[in-house]
């Protein structure tokens, strides 16, 4: 058995450079409330995360519908605050600071929504909606914004520019409305970029032509990117690592390589099994595997969460102790007692 030792920081992450981004310990809990003032429990949608995002680099986390992904991303935004834990960018804690540093923070991080059409005002025109972040960001001259703008739309392939600026978003394709998504996500510069299942709701002719898409600006701009999907077949596009979540925790971190041939952990490698045709159009999803429901986030079974779906599941032990993350290759890890040496 390759077992390696116990990893307290994210070894995972190149680490040779200080992260643009550190999450940890975090936890996103939601409060519930019983007529609506008693104390009731507490939903703990993000329980423990931590890891490290350096300059440049994509990762992608990967969950089942309701694993927590997505307050994962909210809590990264700025958008709720975090039960316990810390959120580092350029190593400040993005909650302290006030709501001057929180907004300048925001500054820096471009966000892609997961539905292009609900994301844009519709009744906006495609400048005006590309003109708006340079506004509030203060370019105050109007040929300077405009330059920004068909620069950016451009960048997203959306062309010839000119010719969509007058347009409203329910006059283009989903695939164009995603670009101008992107193009604004960008328009200010970030160093940090979110992509909120980017390609879900698009026709699969056109998801892969978006993946590249995002692939050439992270790589052009040397974006740090946060991929969040439910879609495990999209992850080989571009990004680095894949973190895989369940139940609120990270439960496997490594290199998309090595997930995808590498795979540890019993969940990895049946949502790996799962997937037939990446690019089918009823291509699996990792709602539908591997069988059984995934727990409550307000009272999640004891030990590991994944237990009462593991075929591998160690009785008297997994049912009782949480497994912590054990390195188990060169940046690869995974919360599994199949590869703690210290489960005796
Ligand atoms: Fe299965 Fe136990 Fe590993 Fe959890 S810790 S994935 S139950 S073997």
């Amino acid at each position: 058995m390759n077992t390696q030792k116990s990893t307290v920081v994210d070894v995972t992450a190149r680490s040779t450079e200080k992260p643009l981004l550190s999450v940890r310990n975090l936890k996103v809990w939601y409060e519930l409330k019983r007529f609506g003032f008693l104390h009731a429990g507490y939903v703990k949608a993000v329980d423990n995360v931590s890891f490290d995002l350096p300059r440049g680099e994509a990762i992608a986390v990967v969950g089942e519908s309701g694993c927590g992904k997505s307050s994962l991303m909210k809590a990264i935004l700025g958008l709720v605050h975090p039960h316990d834990g810390e959120i580092l960018f350029e190593g400040k804690n993005i909650w302290e600071g006030g709501r001057e540093a929180m907004r300048a923070y925001r500054m820096q991080v471009g966000y892609v929504q997961q539905d292009p059409y609900g994301a844009l005002p519709p009744f906006m025109t495609i400048k005006r909606i590309l003109e708006e972040p340079l506004i509030l960001a203060g370019v105050k001259d109007k040929k300077k914004r405009l330059e920004r703008i068909i620069r950016s739309l451009e960048e997203v392939k959306v062309s010839p520019p000119e010719d969509f600026l007058n347009k409203y978003p329910h006059m283009l394709s989903g695939g164009q409305q995603q670009r101008v998504v992107i193009a604004r996500a960008l328009i200010r510069d970030p160093k940090m970029l979110i992509a909120d299942e980017p390609v879900s709701m698009l026709d699969a002719s056109v998801r892969v032509e978006i993946l590249k898409l995002l692939d050439e600006v992270q790589k052009e701009r040397n974006l740090s990117v946060i991929y969040i999907t439910h879609d495990l077949s999209t992850v080989r596009y571009f990004s680095e690592r894949i973190f895989v979540m369940y139940a609120g925790k990270l439960i496997e971190k490594a290199s998309t390589h090595e997930i995808l041939h590498n795979p540890k952990h019993p969940y990895t490698l049946a949502l790996l099994n799962a997937i037939s045709d990446p690019l089918a159009e009823n291509a699996t999803k990792l709602r539908d595997i591997p069988p059984g429901e995934p727990p409550s986030l307000v009272s999640p079974p004891p030990g590991c969460r994944f237990h009462p779906r593991c075929e591998k599941a160690i009785k008297g032990l997994c049912e009782v102790k949480e497994p912590r993350h054990v390195q188990v290759g060169e940046r690869h890890t995974v919360a599994c007692w199949l590869y703690d040496e210290e489960r005796e």
